[in-house]
């Protein structure tokens, strides 16, 4: 019989990382149960190495302004090798340190494949684990159309494997992981075709002036967009050639690279949850409470497995405030799933918080006040190159509460922060305008607006 712990969590990703992190400062015995790398999604195959090689890019972008504001420069093209390994040995420094952090924080660290044996117990290579209390956190995988030639096609996670840029690459799918890889593809000197199955999977959910100028964006940087109806088949035609077959019977051909970026699916089909009583919904995901209490007294779930807000900083969020509710007396601690700040880091980056205006107009009718702006902001002044920046407030009622705040443009990734703290403490646009602008920035136009 193995170890009994206050608290196992299944999955060392952001959130199973987490809860037993917080626990373990409250003096509780926890352990973390990883299959692959500590880290999990995040750390090895999303947010760092994609914001990694969006530096990358955004210095590409920069470099062609360089020489409007006078430097003389001789770039003969970008190494990718160069930046991979950079990038590579970044993250083995963070897992390092995780390591060494679950060390000094008296956590164990078991590695292998998690399953349920009831609802206190976990088998992991054939030995047992029981707790009193267990999270599921196995997060999500990136997931392929079941159609012909699939195989041929790689996903994010290939990405990330990527030793060469490739010369022309297909993007399947419109969501914020196609966009950002398509940008950094592109920066680097990719040809890209973004394939859509029809306009509207282009970043859907975000407010429309974000999703056109994002799209505007896309198209002057020379990313090709096609709406094809869904695609139906990928072939190979040579080893540096798959052709990609749409619903509209077109066949695009040339792509020596295939990503499909077209959703996720919850890690949970292999960890035996019928064996603990824990229940999922159709598509796998685990339904919880808003305390991230599943069906069974004891064991909870948080992450992208829960099918809710998949962030790295919800999963962080709940699975600390899910061992302060259950070590730190802190009763009724949880997340507010409510306006949750988002990114996306596409070229320029987009940021959102809140309802977009349909949102709003469908909640609040007529009562809805919407103030935008579109600008091209003063560093590129000096060049003919012109990145947009846009910004919508969204605001309701007689006091004109803020309600949602949608940015696409330079430097708005750092931006939105702090306007989210605002609209989350009920900031009104009377608020921002008595605000003092600071000057000469294009955040102060989010406190300008008329
Ligand atoms: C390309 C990409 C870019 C992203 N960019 C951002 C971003 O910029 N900002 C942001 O906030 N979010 C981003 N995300 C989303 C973010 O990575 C996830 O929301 C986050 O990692 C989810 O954390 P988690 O703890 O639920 O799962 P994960 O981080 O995926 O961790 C789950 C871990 O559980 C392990 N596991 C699964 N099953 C078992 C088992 N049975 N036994 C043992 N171990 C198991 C897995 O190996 C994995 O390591 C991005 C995701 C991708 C794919």
């Amino acid at each position: 019989m193995g170890k009994h712990y206050d608290m196992i969590a299944i999955g060392g990703g952001s959130g199973g990382l987490s809860a037993p992190e917080r626990a373990a400062m409250y003096g509780r015995k926890t352990a973390v149960i990883e299959a692959n790398k500590l880290g999990g999604t995040c750390v090895n195959v999303g947010c760092v190495p994609k914001k990694v090689m969006w530096y990358g890019a955004h210095l590409a972008h920069a470099l062609e302004l360089a020489p409007s504001y006078g430097f003389k420069l001789n770039v003969s093209g970008h190494d990718w090798a160069t930046l991979v390994a950079a990038r590579r040995k970044y993250i083995d420094g963070i897992l390092n340190w995780y390591g060494n952090y679950l060390a000094d924080s008296s956590i164990d660290h078991i590695q292998g494949w998690a399953r349920f044996v009831d609802a206190h117990t976990v088998e992991v290579n054939g030995e047992r684990y029981t707790a009193d209390h267990i999270v599921i956190a196995p997060g999500s995988r990136p997931v392929v159309l079941p159609v012909e030639g699939a195989e041929l096609g790689i996903t994010s996670d290939g990405f990330f494997e990527l030793d060469d840029c490739p010369g022309h690459c297909a993007v399947i799918g419109g969501g914020y992981i196609g966009v950002e890889l398509a940008g950094v593809l592109r920066a680097l000197g990719c040809q890209v075709t973004m394939v859509l199955r029809e306009e509207a999977d282009f970043l859907p959910g975000f407010d429309a002036l974000l999703r056109q100028v994002a799209m505007d964006e896309l198209l002057k940087q020379g990313i090709n967009i096609h709406s094809n109806g869904g695609v139906t088949r990928l072939k190979r035609v040579d080893a540096h050639d798959i052709a990609v077959t749409g619903a509209d019977g077109i066949t695009m051909s040339g792509f020596d690279q295939v990503i499909w970026a077209v959703g996720r699916e919850p890690n949970t089909d292999d960890l035996d949850l019928g064996k603990a009583g824990v229940e999922t919904d159709a598509r796998g995901y685990i339904p919880t409470d808003e305390y991230q209490n599943t069906n069974v007294p004891g064991v909870y779930a948080l992450g992208d497995a829960t099918g809710r807000a998949p962030l790295t900083p919800v999963a962080i969020a709940a699975a600390r405030r899910l061992s302060d509710r259950l070590f730190g007396g802190m009763a009724g601690r949880k997340v507010d799933y409510n306006n949750i700040p988002t990114v996306v880091f596409s070229h320029p980056p987009m940021g959102t918080v809140g309802l977009t205006e349909a949102a709003a107009r469908e909640l609040h009718g007529d009562a809805v006040k919407i103030y935008t702006t579109r600008f091209s902001p003063m560093y590129y002044a000096p060049s003919e190159k012109k990145v947009d920046t846009a910004m919508k407030l969204v605001c309701v009622g007689a006091e004109q509460k803020v309600v949602g705040i949608h940015m696409i443009g330079d430097g708005v990734d750092e931006m939105l922060q702090g306007f989210a703290v605002a609209l989350k403490m009920g900031a009104t646009k009377r608020d921002l305008d008595d605000t003092v602008a600071l000057h000469p920035t294009s955040a102060e136009e989010l406190v300008t607006l008329r």
